[in-house]
């Protein structure tokens, strides 16, 4: 197995003092013996998984755990675990793979590039989709452009030269979403770099970028980010925050007054996020979470049924059981705060969980990669458990759904 040089930071965080969270920062927390009501004994049995699988958490965030306690879901999130070794899951669960275009960009969907600009986070979820490069320690697993990847090279780049060319040779990408990784931990020097080039392209409006950095350590979210960002909204282009909150318990009010200042300063705010066994999966919580977000300004966008990520098998429901969870917490929501969808993000497009009507399970493209399948309805038994559609769908037929056994992945053919 190569070993890669691990994720130095020293790619997006260049200039520590523009990103300086506090006067006085703690250094991130990627050592398990800095934390509290964690066994030597823990620290042992972990061993093997961070030898695959890196751990970072920001002191901030730290502070937002009880660490003596195996079941508090932020633990969870980003505490590791066994049971990330244990699994016959692909790395690549939404076919990433089939979307990239050149070094570090990817188009699925017409009118939206992505640009991978770094692989460095403020924490690491355990549960990431990404994880292929974001917590491992090996580029093993790193997808390739066409052009391939030279040895040194990482599935995430700063350059975005070829990305730019990309974008400027397809005028019918009106969406740039700069994610990773985190882009706001890069420093608002190199967001201003990328922001102003995007701006050259008359054909690029909206740019969004994907970040849990407000819900990890929203203390890097200085004035000079701000300002950073704020600048390249345009009146008909304006920059919009993927925010990733995941449980409710993430919103402080430290948080809530970076998120007003973003607010203020212009910025448009979209959350989503995950849903997870064992962290959010309670209908109290989701709705704690996305109506607290509305009351903040921060629109629910996207919730998404957990992916079949290698390593996740302990995070997933079955669709039915996701449903059931919507359902429930949709019933005490206001209007505004129910405005997101429940979809699964699957190779084939964005498959949104609708409900159940005469015992059969009732889902739709929201966004689909063949135009034949677009807005396209399907249905499955509800009384059969899924976790996943298969992922063997064919443009233009839907994505059968194979039946597993609920409460384990174990030697499930399902995924
Ligand atoms: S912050 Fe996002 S990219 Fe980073 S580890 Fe978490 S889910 Fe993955």
């Amino acid at each position: 197995m190569q070993m890669s040089q691990g994720h130095t930071g020293a790619e997006a965080v260049e200039d520590p003092a523009e990103n300086r969270a506090r006067p006085m920062a703690e250094p991130t927390i990627r050592n398990l013996g800095r934390l509290p009501g964690i066994s030597e004994e823990e620290r042992i049995r972990l061993g093997p998984v961070l030898e695959q699988f890196e751990f970072r958490v920001s002191p901030y965030y730290a502070e937002l755990i009880d660490w003596s306690d195996r079941t508090d879901p932020l633990r969870r999130m980003v505490l590791p675990s066994e049971e990330e070794l244990a699994s016959d899951l692909d790395f690549d669960a939404s076919a990433e793979a089939e979307n990239i275009r050149v070094h570090g960009v990817q188009h699925k969907y017409a009118p939206t590039v992505l640009l991978l600009v770094t692989d460095v986070c403020a924490a690491y979820c355990r549960f990431c989709f990404r994880k292929r490069f974001t917590l491992a320690t090996s580029t093993d697993q790193h997808l390739a452009p066409p052009e391939g990847l030279e040895d040194h090279e990482k599935e995430t780049t700063l350059d975005i030269s070829p990305g730019l060319a990309y974008i400027a040779e397809h005028p019918e990408v009106t969406n740039v979403l700069l994610t990773g990784g985190d882009p706001l931990i890069l420093s608002p020097r190199r967001l201003e770099g990328i922001l102003a080039a995007l701006r050259e392209i008359p054909h690029v409006r909206t740019i969004r970028l994907g970040s849990k950095i407000p819900a990890f350590d929203p203390g890097r979210i200085t004035p000079a980010l701000i300002d950073v960002l704020a600048r390249h909204a345009l009146p008909n282009g304006k920059i919009y925050i993927m925010t990733h909150f995941t449980h409710s318990r993430e919103i402080t009010p430290l948080s809530v007054s970076k998120l007003t200042e973003m607010l203020r300063a212009g910025l448009v705010l979209n959350n989503q996020a995950p849903l997870l066994r064992g962290i959010n999966d309670d209908p109290g919580e989701i709705a704690r979470l996305f109506g607290s977000l509305a009351d903040c300004g921060v629109t629910p966008y996207y919730l998404f049924h957990c992916r079949p990520t290698f390593g996740n098998d302990a995070f997933m429901l079955t669709i039915q059981e996701g449903l059931k969870i919507v359902s429930e917490a949709r019933r005490g929501l206001s209007g505004l705060a129910k405005r997101f969808r429940y979809v699964a993000s699957h190779a084939s497009g964005k498959i949104e969980i609708l409900g159940e009507m005469q015992g059969e399970l009732v889902l739709k493209y929201h966004e689909a990669r063949s135009p034949e399948d677009e807005a396209r309805l399907f249905t499955w038994p509800a009384d059969q458990p899924i976790y996943w559609p298969e992922e063997t769908a064919e443009p233009g037929t839907p994505p059968s759904c194979r039946p597993a056994s609920p409460g384990s992945l174990k030697g499930q053919a399902s995924l």
